[in-house]
């Protein structure tokens, strides 16, 4: 559903975003994740058509933002970090405003609007000025703003900052319960918020792909392993016929010798723990374990990684290589 290819934004000399792509899957809700400053609205603004980009393409449902930003617009509900809202106006008047702003036909006005004060749970509020209103409405009231037209797809711009616990539940509540009928990019620099409501997630970090995958795929490689390194003392052909023997296990390859131990890359099947058979069957050959290390990271690593470094590179230029051996 939208496709984001090789894309550079540049802010004069400051280059905030290097070179991104990613993809999006219709129906999916893919959190946008990254420390702020990390290029969450640069990418946002340029997928909206609100900023142009300085190389690289941006397909939302096969058009292309530069060639056709009209059908690009017209898929696209948004909701930007500071919301668009007049203070002066009612609830109702500002939306019948966006209506036309979006030409939606004048025939299917009324019950658009209807449904969309159901939605996001404004109906009580709609002859209120929005100057009135707590923050927490406010931000159903931008919601509501992205809803009109009915769009296939929407892109959320940290829409939960600033709002108390309860209200935050409220909108993620409302995120979910649009999945069914679109496709979300929803941004936000909190890592639960991930875990909560998407399916998939793309970590960005000073403008660069830090990691992406299945919302699924992370919380795998923390809980179950699914990928790891073994260490075995022993016959090194023994040991790889018993770790292939386990249940669960995937694919057991050689990697070297070290010292008197025999080092194993191991696969096995997601959601199988295998590592107390392992640990069984490889004990009942006599041949120890001397070490069994997870191999891919999860996302809370990543990012708190990301997060800590992101602290000490005011004060010193920062070797990612280095730096990650060392921890
Ligand atoms: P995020 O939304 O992830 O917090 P932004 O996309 O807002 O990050 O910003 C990414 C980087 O680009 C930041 O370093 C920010 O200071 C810089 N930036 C954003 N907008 C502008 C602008 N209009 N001019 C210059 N620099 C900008
Ligand atoms: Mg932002």
């Amino acid at each position: 559903m939208i496709e984001i290819r090789n894309l550079t934004k540049k802010y004069g000399q400051f280059t905030a975003l290097d070179d991104i792509s990613f993809d999006v899957k219709k129906g999916e809700i893919m959190g946008f994740l990254g420390p702020n400053g990390a290029g969450k609205s640069t990418t946002m603004n340029i997928l909206t058509g609100y900023i142009p980009c300085t190389s690289g393409t941006v397909k939302v449902g096969g058009f292309e933002i530069m060639e056709s930003p009209r059908e690009v617009k017209k898929q696209i509900g948004y909701l930007p970090e500071i919301p668009p809202l007049y203070l002066d106006m009612t609830v109702h008047e500002y939306l019948k405003f966006i209506f036309e702003l979006k030409a939606v036909p004048l025939g299917q006005r009324k019950s658009q609007m209807d449904d969309i004060l159901y939605l996001v749970k404004i109906g009580d509020m709609k002859n209120r000025l929005i100057k009135n209103l707590s923050k927490g409405y406010r931000q159903r009231v931008g919601f509501a703003q992205a809803l009109v037209g009915n769009p296939p797809v929407l892109v959320l711009d940290e829409p939960t900052v600033g709002l108390d616990p309860g209200q935050i539940v409220e909108i993620r509540k409302l995120v979910s319960s649009l999945r069914h009928d679109h496709t979300i990019i929803l941004s936000t620099h909190i890592l639960s918020e991930v875990n909560a409501v998407c399916s998939s997630v793309v970590m960005i970090n000073r403008g660069r792909i830090a990691a992406s995958g299945s919302v699924s795929d992370f919380t795998a490689s923390e809980g179950s392993v699914n990928k790891f390194v073994i260490s075995v003392v022993g016959n090194k052909n023994t040991a790889q016929n018993v770790i292939s023997e386990v249940n669960g296990v995937r694919n057991v390859s050689f990697l070297r010798i070290d010292k008197d131990a025999a080092l194993f890359s191991v696969e096995s099947t997601k959601n199988v723990d295998v590592r107390r058979p392992l640990f069984n069957e490889l004990s009942r050959a006599s041949l120890p374990i001397i070490e069994l290390r997870p191999v891919g990271r999860s996302l809370e690593e990543i990012f708190i990684d990301i997060v800590n470094k992101d602290s000490v590179s005011h004060t010193e230029s920062v070797n990612n290589d280095s730096s990650k051996e060392a921890r």
